[in-house]
């Protein structure tokens, strides 16, 4: 399975809307000692779910009573959502259950659960840059915050960071470079502006797509070493950036 992104993140947000959304949760239980909310899952025992939202790749739970969950599965969290009364193997971080619904989490970056006002404030939400899957995206905006960002980065560093475009994973920006041909290795400041909105536009295209499909369009991600799809050049691969994500692209097509 490949690691969660923003899609990931919109679609657990969807499938709990739809399973929990409006219902008053009759468990709620955090049985992992290693859950950041062990000992306080309890306290939601009887609110409502209100409503289920992505921004970016952090998921929000909004409850009645003011108190939200936060939640970032950062590379191992997984969120799983039955509406058949099965529940999950294992001991969770977080379950909560209504009538045969259920949602999980197990493992993850970030549980917290915290009040309204102070999920609001939250510094690593307030930096995320605009959400391609939330309404009210724009790409002119987003284009211009690209050609706006630091000039001596790489194209493929930038996508990875949450304040530029939130949500672009791994996955998401090799194949966002990959669609308009344009090399992960790129300076932002040699983009064109046509060029810095195709990136934009591949990048929603990706996202939107998972979206509708379920699962994320592929082309050259994991790759290495065999034929573009598109013209048969080598995909090559790299560790980029200070966290050294692996970036794959072709040698002869992304300029
Ligand atoms: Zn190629």
């Amino acid at each position: 399975m490949s690691l969660p992104e923003g899609d990931t993140i919109h679609r657990a947000a969807r499938k709990i809307q739809a399973a929990l959304g409006g219902r008053e949760i009759a468990l709620a239980d955090a049985p992992s000692p290693r859950s950041p909310i062990h000992s306080r899952s309890g306290e939601l025992a009887g609110s409502t779910l209100e409503l289920a939202e992505a921004r970016g790749k952090h998921l929000l739970l909004h409850f009645s009573d003011d108190q939200v969950i936060h939640s970032h599965l950062g590379m191992n969290g997984r969120w799983f959502v039955r509406a058949d009364g099965r529940l999950p193997y294992g001991k969770p971080w977080l379950l909560l259950a209504s009538g045969g619904a259920v949602a999980s989490q197990n493992g993850g970056k970030i549980l917290r659960l915290v009040s309204a006002s102070r999920a609001r404030n939250d510094p690593a939400l307030l930096q995320l840059g605009p959400d391609p899957l939330r309404p009210g995206f724009n790409p002119e905006a987003a284009t211009e915050r690209l050609l706006a960002y630091e000039p001596s980065a790489a194209v493929g560093e930038a996508l990875n960071d949450q304040s530029l475009i939130a949500g672009v994973g791994n996955v998401i920006r090799i194949e966002a470079c990959f669609l308009p041909r344009i090399n992960p290795w790129r300076k932002v400041g040699d983009l064109t502006e046509p060029e810095a909105r195709a990136i934009v536009d591949a990048t929603v295209w990706v996202m939107e797509t998972s979206m509708k499909r379920g699962s994320r369009p592929k082309q050259i991600y994991g790759r290495s070493r065999q034929p573009c799809p598109r013209c048969g050049g080598r995909i090559l691969t790299h560790g980029q950036g200070d966290d050294n994500r692996v970036t794959f692209w072709c040698e002869s097509c992304q300029h």
